[in-house]
């Protein structure tokens, strides 16, 4: 009873085991040539034949099949694992194929083998799944290391489990080599983490850093970002680390960078010379300008760039005071590109339209170059305009200065050439007359004599006089000594020391004077002088009438100041002055007459001293023949 209950419990926990691992239990009746379900039936329902049996199995595990069959028939193997592909559907056209894994065991009796048994479990779900994890593992494994930036991971300890082929890279280690040195080297130990990175509870982290490991012949700039991996319970898995090399992105910021500065310091060095270059310009009187045949303009700059004023090219002629110029005619024909192919230079005057603040004409200077495009196509002409006014009219001065320089050579040797005449009459004429007075008694034509002996003396003595003071007056400038008089008396005494050589002549001389009193502070000794000069030359051109001489006090206009002041004058009625000496006549050596007597010094010494008191000495002349009026004004 005992052994029966025990054969019932093995039978029955066998059935459970079975019934719990999901397996199927086949019998191989080896000696029937049956085939059949002992526990399961999904197997064969109904019981088969052996060949039939084999028409199950997948035709590519089929060789494997018998030979396991054949391995437990010949006794090689007693019992032998066993994986094939079973065929669950053999009703319909599409086989069911299943994944059975397990064992097979041959029974024998008298040494022949009766049953083969076989204990198969499904496992076609378990591989299904496995397969899958499989693919996803290696798709993962495959964007893992194909990614474009460098990725490893660490463990939790901070030792390198896996690295991508771009980590690698820029580590330079190939995990193929066998390359120990990451196995060496603990993240926790890389001096970028070393001291940020909390071993034991590490955070995100990121940092962008020159990363140098002579050991790796490292040198590059990284970007690198740390992440820790915890799972749902908060316990850390892998630390993830991921880097890319900015190297040259860094490089390539650099240089961006520096082109960046070196450009503004151009820009700068371009505005300061361009600002320079208006200062110059503005300073030179100078313009630039462009013509434009497509748009008809010329356009002038202010500086380089800023158009200040443009007008079209026919107005522009218009501009030109000479219209027969090459270059000005061009302007408003079809010729202009012509005239413009070539460098062109022009100097002519112009009305005042770019510099306006004048509305006289201008004298310009313009240097035009012509400008051309890739294809050698004439696009206009670009050049500076410059004002010339200064130079032209300092160039005038100099020419009229070196005329009158000539002129003034001319007249001092005609002035030598008469100075031995001038000289030579008097003395002449003295030694004469001395002669003749040791011969003569004591008698009226002795005082004769001695009187024209004593005029020929004053004579050579003023022409000395007048030829001492122009010198000195080449030298510098002429001193004035005012001093306290009363003028009414001076003039008085100077007309009474005239009289006699006005009486000579035969001619009314006339005194002017107003005022019975007239005290003021002037140098009356260059006064005196003055006067004696307007009678001495009247005399000399006064044949009939009359010679007035007068003064009277006069305020006039000086700087825009009011000056009190004294004028002096001597009329006659005498020779005058021909209209076109009248500008001269104060010039140095200036004579209307060179055969008449005379240095023609006498009111060139007069205007000096005129000039030298900021007063002025004048004429009033109707022309030859009609007389003249020598006057002098000096401010008190
Ligand atoms: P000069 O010694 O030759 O008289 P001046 O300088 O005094 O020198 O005069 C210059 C010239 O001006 C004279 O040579 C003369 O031709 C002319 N002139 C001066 N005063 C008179 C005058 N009152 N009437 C006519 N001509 C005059």
């Amino acid at each position: 009873m005992m052994e029966d209950n025990k054969i019932f419990d093995e039978q029955q926990v066998m059935q459970m085991a079975l019934d719990i691992s999901g397996s199927h239990v086949m019998c191989l009746d080896l000696v029937h040539d049956r085939v059949y379900d002992i526990h399961g039936e999904a197997m064969f329902k109904t019981n088969v034949g052996l060949e039939e049996c084999f028409t199950y199995v997948h035709p590519d595990d089929l060789d494997a099949f018998r030979q396991l069959f054949q391995r437990l028939i010949n006794g090689t193997a007693k019992e032998d694992e066993c994986r094939f592909r079973w065929n669950f559907n053999r009703d319909g056209d599409t086989p069911d194929w299943h994944d059975m894994y397990g064992y097979a065991i041959a029974e024998y009796e008298d040494g022949k083998p009766i049953n083969i048994f076989s204990t198969l479990t499904d496992e076609t779900e378990t591989i299904r799944k496995e397969n899958r994890i499989k693919r996803i593992s290696e798709r993962y494994h495959s964007i893992f290391e194909n990614s474009v930036i460098g990725q490893s991971f660490y463990t939790p300890d901070g030792w390198l489990v896996d690295a991508n082929r771009i980590m690698r890279k820029i580590c330079n280690f190939d995990s193929d080599n066998n390359d120990e040195f990451f196995s060496k080297i603990n993240l926790f130990d890389i001096s970028p983490f070393n001291e940020v990175l909390n071993r034991y509870h590490p955070e995100d982290y990121w940092a962008c850093s020159l990363s140098i490991i002579p050991e790796r012949n490292m040198h590059v700039y990284l970007e690198i970002s740390v992440h820790p991996i915890y799972n749902a319970d908060g316990k850390l898995l892998y630390i993830s680390v991921t880097a890319s090399d900015v190297t040259e992105e860094r490089n390539m910021y650099l240089s961006v960078r520096q082109n960046d500065v070196d450009m503004q310091r151009i820009s700068n060095a371009i505005r300061t010379y361009e600002y320079e270059l208006g200062i110059l310009m503005q300073f030179c009187q100078m313009q630039a300008f462009r013509i434009s045949l497509d748009r008809d303009v010329i356009e002038f700059y202010s500086g380089l760039n800023t158009v200040v004023r443009s007008f079209n090219l026919k107005q522009m002629q218009k501009i030109f005071v000479d219209q027969e110029n090459e270059f000005v005619k061009s302007l408003g024909l079809s010729t202009l590109s012509q005239t413009l192919s070539h460098p062109i230079v022009y100097v002519g005057q112009m009305h005042p339209v770019v510099t306006q603040s004048t509305t006289e004409l201008q004298w310009v200077h313009i240097n035009c170059i012509p400008e051309f495009d890739d294809e050698g196509r004439l696009l206009g002409a670009f050049g500076v305009w410059r004002n010339i006014n200064d130079v032209m009219h300092k160039q005038d001065l100099l020419r009229r200065e070196t005329q009158r320089a000539q002129e003034s050579g001319q007249l001092k040797t005609l002035f030598l050439a008469n100075m031995t005449h001038e000289i030579r009459t008097p003395i002449n004429a003295i030694v004469g007359f001395a002669e003749l007075l040791s011969s003569l008694p004591p008698s009226d034509d002795r005082n004769e004599v001695i009187k024209i002996i004593k005029n020929n003396c004053d004579m050579l003595l003023r022409l000395v006089d007048d030829i001492l003071t122009a010198s000195s007056l080449e030298s510098g400038s002429m001193k004035i000594k005012p001093v306290d008089v009363d003028f009414s008396r001076t003039f008085n005494e100077l007309f009474e020391s005239l009289r006699p050589r006005v009486q000579e002549i035969g001619v009314e001389f006339i005194s002017d004077n107003p005022y019975p009193s007239f005290p003021i502070n002037v140098d009356a000794d260059r006064v005196s002088q003055v006067i004696i000069n307007f009678v001495t030359n009247a005399v000399k051109y006064t044949t009939q009438g009359h010679i007035k001489l007068g003064y009277r006090s006069e305020a006039r206009t000086v700087d825009g100041q009011q000056h009190d002041g004294l004028y002096v004058y001597c009329e006659d009625t005498g020779s005058g002055i021909p209209v076109e000496a009248q500008d001269k006549i104060f010039e140095r050596f200036f004579k209307v007459n060179d055969f008449v007597q005379g240095t023609g010094l006498g009111l060139s010494i007069c205007k000096a001293f005129a000039d030298a008191s900021h007063g002025d000495i004048g004429l009033i002349s109707d022309g030859e023949g009609h007389g003249s009026t020598f006057w002098l004004w000096i401010p008190l």
